[in-house]
């Protein structure tokens, strides 16, 4: 009997809106979901991964390794998870949040960033998404990240907050640029709000956003939140794209 309501209510949810799968537009059973196929073909990230850059490790070298990648070329945050590695189908599950008003998509981002970044979660004292400016927030009427912040915000039980950060300028998007350039394009593009110090000093800030690439915004991002004094700066997204041949080592 109690099972009924659902049971109904999911009925009439059909007749409105067909389940489809959020990256193949397939039929599937659950609303927030993807087809078995998709499931099949995302790249999820398992440990053992390198502590600094989230990237997969062939073997297990023990907790807190880090790759030579890592280590020739430290990153200005302290740990990196991400959930899967990027791909067409992990791409499509990002639009669908972007571009395609799917919300569901960004939940199940979520549940999979949550499982990636389980410890950067526990400790995390303030989780901060990687701000839009606000033309393009405009343009595109809502922040990925932000909504990605706030479902593993309410997941993890941790503060978030979306105001701490903000962009100085309009930076160009960064497809199609290499590394060097990427990092050029954020310089010194995004900054903390005049209060936000006393929040952010002596604390462990978590940053959230959707796709990492080079890491250059994160970084940017990350540069400035240490010198407002955090006391730990971890990055979390849903996918990593790789730098070409040193995913595994
Ligand atoms: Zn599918």
């Amino acid at each position: 009997m109690l099972q009924f309501p659902g049971r109904l209510w999911r009925g009439v949810v059909d007749l409105v809106t067909p389940s489809l799968c959020l990256v193949c537009q397939g039929a599937v059973e659950d609303p927030a979901s993807l087809c078995v196929d998709c499931w099949a073909k995302l790249k999820l990230i398992d440990e053992p991964v390198c502590d600094a850059l989230g990237t997969p490790f062939a073997y297990d070298q023990g907790a807190g390794a880090f790759s030579p990648a890592a280590l020739a070329d430290p990153p200005v945050w302290d740990r990196a998870r991400a959930a899967v590695l990027f791909s067409d189908d992990s791409a499509r599950l990002v639009h669908a949040l972007k571009y395609r008003d799917r919300p569901e998509a960004g939940l199940l981002m979520a549940r999979l960033m949550a499982g990636a970044g389980r410890r950067l979660l526990a400790e995390a004292d303030l989780l901060v998404p990687v701000p839009l400016h606000y033309f393009r927030l405009w343009q595109r009427r809502f922040n990925q990240s932000a909504f990605l912040a706030t479902a593993l915000a309410a997941a993890a039980g941790r503060p978030w907050r979306a105001d701490l950060l903000r962009r100085r300028r309009l930076t160009r998007p960064q497809v199609g640029l290499d590394q060097a350039q990427r990092h050029r394009n954020v310089r010194g593009a995004f900054a903390l709000r005049d209060d936000a110090a006393a929040v952010v000093a002596g604390r462990a800030v978590l940053i959230i956003d959707d796709v990492r690439t080079t890491g250059a915004t994160a970084a940017a991002c990350a540069e400035v939140l240490r010198q407002a004094g955090a006391a730990r700066v971890d990055l979390l997204t849903f996918a990593l794209v790789p730098p070409a041949g040193r995913s595994h080592i």
